[in-house]
């Protein structure tokens, strides 16, 4: 069942998230439906996609108490979430670091310290490198043998985890699933959930995804299922914010009282409302937003920005 997915993740249990209705005059006029479901409300500090990623890779160091060892920039989200979990469950994280590091840490860095994780910076250049077998290796001189996890969880086993969201809402009648893309995992675990039985459409949140077909092929997706995927809506690249997403962000809380984060879940937004009002949908559609959290990324914000 879907809510006791984490159950067996000792600490880690998750509440099961609503779908709510996203109420708009222009969306009725066009006999759309549009509703969210809401994984930013899983659980009070780790929200949205990133434990479910995790899932399995967590099950496996629960089995072995192996040390888990993953990668992320100075606000990532799964930085954050894979801290936060390991020290749930007694396990030893550490997160290597983009960029050397800085004398001010963010806060999400200061909260991964405050769950335990070691935290190893490399320069950019380093970091590009980090996938290389000599990389590894020294990792294994120095931490032993330990659970690797790709950076946003790209990986198979990241897919299978993110398949496990499309439990929430399958059988409901949804016809188009959209969610915002970063590593693609997410997208691809719901494509692969779905399969053929609605469109799943993915909001690129970087400028330059050019590879997004070779990332899908790599996480096993048959091109022949049904998905699209738009790069239009990035607002200059990633954690690139323009007053306009800001205002949008704002507007969309004093209607819905629905908090988007301004890296992910309001550009998908975003899109998602600007495709409507480009008739992109056809009458009748029924699309269901992931709501894939994210929002502890909003405290990078400059104070007062937004009104949430
Ligand atoms: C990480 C993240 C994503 C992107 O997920 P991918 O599986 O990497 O594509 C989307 N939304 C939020 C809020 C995230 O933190």
């Amino acid at each position: 069942m879907p809510h006791s997915v984490m159950m067996d993740l000792p600490g880690l249990i998750i509440k099961q998230p609503v779908i709510s209705e996203i109420k708009d005059e222009r969306f009725k006029k066009k006999h759309i439906r549009v509703s969210m479901l809401r994984l930013d409300e899983v659980h009070p500090v780790i929200s949205g996609n990133k434990l479910f990623k995790l899932f399995y890779f967590l099950q496996e160091a629960k089995k072995s108490f192996l040390p888990i060892i993953t990668f992320g920039g100075a606000y990532s989200n799964h930085l954050a979430a894979t801290a936060f979990a390991c020290h749930k469950m007694n396990l030893k994280s550490i997160g290597i670091v983009r960029g050397e590091m800085p004398p001010i840490f963010s806060h999400t860095l200061l909260f991964c310290r405050e769950q335990g994780m070691e935290l190893i910076f490399l320069s950019r250049e380093e970091y590009k490198k980090s996938k290389e077998k000599s990389f590894l290796q020294k990792l294994t001189n120095r931490f032993g043998e330990h659970i690797l996890v790709p950076e946003g969880g790209f990986s198979i086993k990241g897919k299978l985890g993110a398949m496990l969201i499309a439990e929430y809402f399958s059988g409901k009648n949804f016809t188009h699933i959209s969610t915002p893309v970063g590593t693609a995992t997410t997208f691809a675990g719901i494509i692969d959930a779905v399969k053929n039985d609605c469109e799943v459409i993915g909001f690129s949140v970087l400028k330059n995804l050019f590879d997004i077909n070779e990332r899908l092929t790599e996480l096993e997706i048959d091109p022949s299922w049904k998905y699209s995927f738009n790069g239009n809506y990035h607002f200059g690249g990633y954690a690139k914010r323009a007053g306009e997403l800001i205002l949008f962000m704002n507007e969309f809380y004093e209607k819905n009282k629905i908090p988007l984060d301004f890296v992910y879940t309001a550009k998908m937004m975003f899109g998602v409302n600007d495709l409507i009002s480009k008739n992109f949908f056809p009458q009748d559609s029924n699309i269901l937003c992931l709501h894939t959290g994210g929002l502890q990324g909003n405290q990078s914000l400059p104070k007062g920005l937004l009104n949430f």
